[in-house]
């Protein structure tokens, strides 16, 4: 495997490969992302991943300073998973003067996770535009873990008719149901514990929806109620439109329950897809 901190070496080593799967990550690799890059190798049969914390898309007080920087592991795991190329640029490589040039998205990135981060999707589709021009896959692999994030950059690639295909990945948990993310590193032995209870939680939405329940709110009060009571700060479990995001039409089945919240100091997020009976 090879490590390349440049955009100038990148594309010399790059002009070679005839098909790449792309998977942009910020570092400290867990089996969520491994999984991206299986999906990726399945697709082309060269496969770079990136590794950048793009400060970019942290809002003022949040953890650019302490998220967790593991490279050397980072870059053994990758390989040991048969990825071809990691993509490390420093600052320097990826914002060589101040980004005047953003990409802004549409008004559902001031929604959910925006609503809560200001700026961040800017952020990230800024800077996965970029890694795409430096990368140019033919196939790019993102997590629905993030879901939101997914679905913007879909959006991107459509709107700007970028040459790029989106794969989805499902997400990857732990065996209590806890999605796998750099944050629970965060997470005290007894916040781990109770951190499966938002995965929990939203099984619960799921569960009743898909039994035919159509009171969203409801329902959301009770899982927001439910992490309450167990000292979570909750800011959202909503039910939405999968494909808009937004609050789903009356007869509207592909759905989506998305939630965050603060267990202590350490923001997690998860998602479940519903599909409603007819
Ligand atoms: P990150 O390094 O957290 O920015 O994530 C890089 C990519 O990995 C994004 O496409 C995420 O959605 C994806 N990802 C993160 N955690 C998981 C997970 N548990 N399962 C699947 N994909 C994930």
């Amino acid at each position: 495997m090879e490590i390349i901190r440049t955009i100038a070496d990148l594309r010399a080593r790059l002009k070679r490969e005839s098909a790449i799967s792309f998977v942009p990550t910020m570092g400290n690799i867990h089996d969520g992302h491994l999984s991206l890059v299986r999906i990726g190798l399945g697709h082309a049969p060269f496969v770079v991943t990136s590794i950048f914390v793009n400060q970019l898309q942290f809002i003022q007080g949040e953890d650019f300073d302490k998220y967790p920087r593991t490279f050397a592991d980072d870059c053994g795991k990758l390989e040991a998973a048969g990825n071809h190329v990691v993509f490390a640029p420093d600052e320097a490589q990826m914002y060589p003067e101040r980004q005047f040039f953003i990409v802004e998205p549409p008004p559902i990135a001031n929604k959910l996770e925006g609503r809560f981060r200001p700026g961040h999707f800017r952020g990230v589709s800024t800077v996965v535009l970029k890694l795409f021009n430096m990368v140019q896959p033919q196939v790019a692999v993102f997590g629905k873990k993030d879901y939101q994030q997914l679905s913007i950059i879909r959006h991107m690639v459509d709107q700007f008719a970028l040459p790029v295909s989106i794969i989805p990945a499902e997400t990857v948990r732990a065996v209590d149901g806890l999605a796998l993310s750099s944050r629970n590193r965060y997470l005290a032995d007894d916040e781990r514990v109770e951190a499966p209870r938002l995965n929990e939680a939203l099984r619960q939405v799921k569960a009743a929806v898909e039994a035919g329940d159509r009171n969203f709110e409801a329902l959301e009060f009770a899982a927001d109620a439910l992490l309450a009571r167990h000292r979570w700060h909750v800011d959202y479990v909503v039910v939405r439109s999968r494909r808009s995001l937004m609050q789903p039409d009356a007869d509207e089945r592909e759905l989506v329950v998305l939630g965050a919240a603060k267990l202590g100091q350490t923001r997690l997020i998860d998602n479940l897809e519903i599909s409603a009976p007819a």
